[in-house]
């Protein structure tokens, strides 16, 4: 799709590029478990887990709700389309860290994530996740990988402190965070930014399931989300950054948020105001938007498309009914680029919160750590039984 079309991509979530080999010469898929994998998140994850063409899902964990079951039986299944066959038969695990995968995919409620995918990482697993508990600690990366792929390199300085052997965490951004983030990269790059003003309009998907009782919710706005607002205005610093060799130093961004759910079932839309370093006018900040293009390094991941930041023409877009989808909702679809009479420029954002905002960017997140050779195969249980004879 080019960067001005203006209708949606694949409806079914995101759709990874057929034919990606694999990288650095693996010759096997690495193995997959997901954690939390019967919530919102985890249901997107277990669904483009199948038939992703670098990893296979062999693990869902959940509560003790869920452990015992078959996931077919565990899941209240919300996506479109039957569950994946390669799921619906997998018996669904507690939080022990002693699953048959190469490495797990977080998407825990944050009440017990923290906790889980610390002992996920000393017990050797490399830990991918979505949720809150990990993002800001001085050592672990909160990674985009078109705005910091260089953060990777902390890993080995969070192994060393944390005596994690083999394993480690990396984290994506809140799902309101990871939109903005990616509009504000090549603004920063081409012109330097001083101030962002951002209101959000946050769909109930957003806060899991069940969520916002449909009695506040329908026919409503709620202008409070709870903790959102500081996790929008401390992420980008850390996202826009840079990692010195032994500490994350912040971008000194002037920023202020405002978040409010709305009823919209998928799709956060954003208001933004910012102002620049470098005087430009319009015409330059819309070229910088769209000339934004990952390197070749990043086109090569399945999930990766070429210009993450989608600039639509009309005056009424973007629309989280009509463009939520766009790029195989792995984009950031801006509009409305016009001149702020208080900061610079001002646009409307809109990206899929359970795919660019939560289990898109993880499964790129986990595309990037094979492509650096940061996955590793463990010993499966089959192998262990068979050396053990
Ligand atoms: P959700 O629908 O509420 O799912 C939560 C998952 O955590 C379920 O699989 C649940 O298992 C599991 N869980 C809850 N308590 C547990 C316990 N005591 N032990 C083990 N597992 C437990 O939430 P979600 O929207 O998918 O979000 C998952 C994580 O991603 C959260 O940390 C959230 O903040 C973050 N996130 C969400 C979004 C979004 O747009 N929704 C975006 C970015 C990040 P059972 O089904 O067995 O209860």
């Amino acid at each position: 799709m080019s960067a001005h079309s203006s209708e949606n991509g694949d409806k079914s979530g995101m759709a990874q590029q057929a034919g990606s080999p694999l990288p650095g010469g693996a010759t096997k898929k690495w193995r997959a478990g997901v954690l939390g994998a019967t919530g919102l998140v985890g249901q997107r994850l277990v669904k483009l887990l199948a038939g992703h063409p670098w990893f296979e899902l062999t693990e869902v964990a959940a509560s003790e709700r869920s452990s015992g079951r078959s996931y077919g039986e565990a899941v209240r299944w919300h996506l479109d389309g039957p569950i994946p066959e390669v799921a619906r038969s997998l018996i669904v695990k507690s939080l022990d860290p002693s699953l048959d995968c190469d490495f797990v995919f977080s998407a825990l409620d944050s009440s017990v994530a923290g906790g889980a995918e610390d002992d996920f990482a000393r017990a050797g697993y490399p830990v991918v996740s979505n949720s809150k508990n990990h993002r800001m600690d001085p050592d672990v990366p909160l990674l985009i990988p078109e705005v910091n792929a260089a953060h990777l390199d902390a890993i080995p300085a969070q192994q060393k402190n944390r005596g994690y052997d083999g394993g480690f965490m990396v984290t994506n951004p809140n799902c309101s965070t990871a939109g903005l983030v990616l509009v504000l990269k090549p603004l920063a790059d081409a012109f330097g930014l001083e101030k962002v003003f951002v209101v959000t309009l946050q769909a109930v998907s957003g806060a899991g399931y069940p969520g916002v009782a449909s009695m506040d919710i329908h026919a409503n706005v709620i202008p409070f989300i709870s903790g959102e607002e500081e996790k929008m205005e401390s992420e980008p610093q850390k996202l826009l950054g840079r990692w010195d060799g032994a500490r994350f130093i912040d971008a000194g961004l002037g920023l202020s948020a405002h978040c409010n759910r709305v009823p919209v079932l998928e799709g956060h839309l954003e208001c933004i105001s910012v102002s620049l370093k470098k005087i430009a006018c319009l015409k330059e900040v819309r070229e910088a938007l769209r000339n934004f293009e990952v390197s070749a390094e990043l086109r090569s991941l399945p999930s990766a498309i070429r210009h993450p930041v989608m600039l639509l023409d009309g005056d009424d877009r973007p629309q989280p009914r009509r463009d939520v989808h766009a790029g195989n909702g792995m984009a950031a679809v801006v509009g409305r680029v016009r001149e702020c009479p208080l900061l610079d420029i001002k646009l409307t954002l809109l990206s899929h919160n359970l795919v660019r905002g939560a289990a898109g960017a993880a499964l790129l997140n986990a595309e990037l750590l094979a492509a650096r050779g940061f996955l590793n195969r463990r010993v499966s249980a089959e192998e262990a039984q068979l050396a053990a004879r």
